[in-house]
């Protein structure tokens, strides 16, 4: 089946009192045939500039989950999953600076590689969700939540979580989630239990890292699942990140009976694992019979391999932080402990003035994935019952 093209579209003029007043200056994109069945095609300039009318035209909530769904799979296997042998055996300095000398000649081209999810950030769902007249969002009203993540892939990124990140968080007032690699490297349960003492949350990352799980048979799927179980009991494990994002229908579905949630579907995914992916919405939705909770904030690796420095990744967090609270979504920040990525002073700085500047505004709200949950499924709760 041919797979329609989008059509990316700036929203020039919103009524104020419309449910997508927040798009407004934002660049969306969107199916032509959408735009044509609610008849807004009507509504575009030679520029693709869009007048919202008074009158929003009636429009299937089954475009919402066909464009959400569009981009949310890693379908293709990538290279690293399909070796011989793990791709972790190549030297980690050694992939980052291919990472690195890819993403520096990539990033003049995002045009290629972030055409939908448009990079850095892209809503196009959750605006076309409100357009359509769907329930407003759980989180539209009152506080963003904010939930800082980490994906510990090493002995070095637990000790640094631990060392160095958890002092910083807890400053603020904020819990942090670690998501660890259960199967991959003796893991120090002394440092584990103090992280979890401490108050923050462990999630689990995948089995070893050989970035299979998502694409294996049901069998070899479930016995790497299972590889977890020891953990999930031990820490009250409630979530779950596919290494390298990687997520298939069938990890998706498995990961139900193990896990209440599921965060590796980045809102935009940019040019990794593969280029065009994500969701295009910042607001936990059903997928497959889980909750997932996108990552909705540009991610330490990508900002990394597009060459940015740890001052502008900054920036985007604050700008793109920014515009998620006002669209009614959840702000989620992922980084990786280890040296390489956010566990040097630079980026730790960077990090500390993240957290102080969600401290300082009474926009946000420090959170935790149960409560997201929570404040998600109470609404509907209260929804049904009246
Ligand atoms: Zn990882």
């Amino acid at each position: 089946m041919e797979i329609e093209r989008l059509i990316p579209v700036r929203i020039r003029e919103v009524p104020a009192d419309s449910p997508v007043a927040w798009a407004k200056g934002m660049q969306v994109s969107l199916p032509r045939s959408t735009l044509e069945k609610a008849g807004l095609i009507d509504d575009l300039d030679a520029n693709d500039n869009l007048t919202i009318p008074a009158e929003i035209p009636p429009i299937n909530p089954r475009d919402v989950q066909d464009l959400r769904s569009r981009a949310a799979y890693t379908r293709r296997q990538p290279v690293s999953s399909r070796l011989p042998v793990s791709y972790q055996m190549v030297p980690a300095r050694l992939r980052s600076l291919i990472a690195l000398v890819m993403g520096r000649w990539k990033r003049r081209r995002p045009e290629r590689w972030a055409t939908f999810p448009r990079w850095p950030l892209d809503l196009s769902v959750d605006f076309l969700s409100d357009l359509c007249g769907s329930e407003p969002s759980p989180f539209r009203s009152g506080p963003t939540p904010v939930l800082l993540s980490h994906d510990l892939d090493s002995p070095e990124g637990l000790k640094n979580v631990v060392r160095k990140f958890l002092e910083l968080e807890e400053k603020v007032g904020a819990r942090s989630s670690s998501y660890i690699v259960p199967c991959g490297w003796p893991i120090d349960y002394g440092l584990l239990d103090e992280l979890k003492d401490r108050g923050h949350e462990v999630g689990i990352h995948g089995y070893d890292h050989a970035n299979r799980t998502a694409f294996c048979d049901p069998d070899q799927q479930r016995e790497r699942l299972e590889g977890a179980s020891e953990l999930i009991q031990r820490y009250d494990i409630i979530g779950y990140r596919s290494p390298s994002l990687l997520r298939t229908p069938s990890l998706l579905k498995s990961l139900r009976e193990f896990y209440r949630y599921d965060t590796s579907i980045p809102t935009s995914g940019g040019l990794f694992p593969v280029p065009n992916n994500g969701c295009s919405s910042a607001r936990p939705f059903q997928i497959e019979g889980i909750v997932e909770i996108p990552i909705s904030l540009p991610r330490d690796g990508s900002l990394k391999a597009l060459g940015y420095s740890p001052d502008e990744s900054l920036q985007f967090w604050i700008r793109c932080g920014e515009a998620i609270s006002r669209s009614g979504g959840v702000v989620v920040l992922l980084t990786h402990c280890e040296a390489r990525f956010s566990g040097n002073a630079p980026a730790l700085d960077a990090y500390r003035h993240f957290l102080e500047h969600v401290s300082g505004s009474n926009r946000y709200l420090w959170s935790t994935p149960g409560e997201v949950l929570e404040r998600a499924f109470e609404k509907t709760r209260v929804n049904r019952a009246s």
